[in-house]
């Protein structure tokens, strides 16, 4: 009989009160961000809206990437009733690069809700803003913490690494207990502390820049004396790595298809799904071991209801999403018959490929759009050697 997998054991997890009481710890994280931090733009503003923008692009995202998104986006919508009021097409056009879409679609809708039920004003009870779309518990907590000064603990990546080493607990951060563990955790610390933001700010700033991901630089580090996996030698060993889980690989086909006039078609994704409401090249995954040409082919048919031919190849790249990687080759081809009657998309159009640049495509897509520009044949398939 097969054995079944089991889960590497969780170690126990440290009373919690271990830092309860001792005000030093504050005092010296406190001193410590006030002798310098990253002057982010973010940290210059008390209005809840532009720390609400910028709590959602930094989810998953580099600070150095979001700093120009957050810059251009309030410089468009500069205020909740702004964006609101938006078309969700430009939403998207404005992220566009920044990837996991779904942040801007929850932003644009949540905007929508302040405004009707709130007067365009974001609230300032915890549970309300966390019933927001695309607000979790730390993004509800940081966004009432450094607009209002209210004591609520925040716990992005960087703290979750910096509370770990601190307690020596050796776990991955993704499993409930220590999740549960960590929350709790948190809530003590910013208990004692005398400024919840600029704690929480603080912990964040340790997090990005001394207590790395990487390897920490603890001789930097303002808490050393307190933190149990530097006394044990092990804050190179927590926290623990996720377990591995193997990527599905997808092999791709798309067409440009250019119609008699050169303009190219282009489909709109479902709002609700993946990359939902950008836009792309129609296409889809290749089938055993079809030829691309046919993949391609085949999946126009069935997608769209029309026929084309296919012709060169436009190139082929590599992209990594979430959850999965994927191969897409991309090719020319030539519109001969049917009108579309898109099955999996919300929209299509014919467009000059000058005028492509004005919707927001997936990176992939964002790829084969340059070879396009860049090729200066924009009315006619041809072929191109990126
Ligand atoms: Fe992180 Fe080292 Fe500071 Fe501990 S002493 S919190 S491991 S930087």
């Amino acid at each position: 009989m097969a054995k079944k997998e089991s889960k590497p054991e969780l170690p126990a997890l440290p009373e919690l009160p271990i830092l309860r009481r001792r005000p030093a710890f504050a005092r010296a994280l406190g001193a410590w961000y006030g002798r310098g931090h990253r002057d982010l733009p973010w940290r210059r503003t008390p209005d809840p809206y532009r720390i609400w923008v910028s709590e959602i692009m930094l989810q998953q995202t580099r600070v150095e990437t979001v700093i120009p998104y957050y810059q251009r986006f309030l410089e468009r919508f500069r205020d909740v009733a702004t964006l609101a009021t938006a078309e969700l097409d430009e939403v998207l056009k404005l992220w566009e690069g920044l990837g996991y879409y779904a942040r801007a679609r929850n932003l644009h809708r949540a905007a929508g809700i302040l405004v009707t039920d709130h007067g365009g004003l974001m609230p300032r009870d915890l549970a309300a803003v966390n019933g927001l779309p695309g607000v979790g518990r730390s993004t509800a907590g940081s966004i009432l913490c450094f607009a209002h000064g209210q004591r609520h603990p925040v716990l992005d990546a960087n703290v979750k690494r910096v509370l770990l080493r601190l307690y020596a607990v050796a776990a991955d951060k993704g499993r409930p207990p220590v999740d549960r563990w960590l929350w709790r955790a948190a809530e003590i610390l910013v208990e004692d502390a005398p400024d919840p933001a600029d704690h929480n700010q603080a912990l964040m700033e340790l997090g990005a820049t001394v207590c790395g991901s990487g390897a920490p630089t603890c001789g930097d580090c303002p808490v050393r004396r307190w933190c149990q996996a530097h006394r044990q030698g092990r804050q190179h060993q927590i926290p623990l790595p996720r377990p591995k889980r193997a990527t599905p690989h997808y092999t791709i086909g798309v067409g440009v298809i250019h119609n008699d006039i050169g303009d190219v078609l282009v489909q709109k994704r479902p709002a609700d799904g993946l990359l939902g409401g950008l836009w792309e090249f129609p296409g889809g995954k290749r089938e055993g071991r079809e030829k691309l040409t046919e993949t391609v082919r085949r999946e126009i048919a069935e997608e769209l209801g029309i026929e084309v031919s296919v012709g060169t190849k436009i190139t082929t790249l590599e992209h990594a999403y979430t959850h999965f990687r994927i191969t897409l080759h991309a090719y020319h081809c030539t519109h001969l018959g049917g009108t579309p009657k898109p099955r999996a998309a919300d929209a299509w159009q014919w467009l000059p490929v000058a005028q492509l640049s004005d919707l927001a495509f997936p990176r992939a897509n964002q790829r084969i759009l340059e070879l396009l520009n860049a090729s200066d044949r924009g009315s006619s398939p041809g072929t191109y050697d990126p």
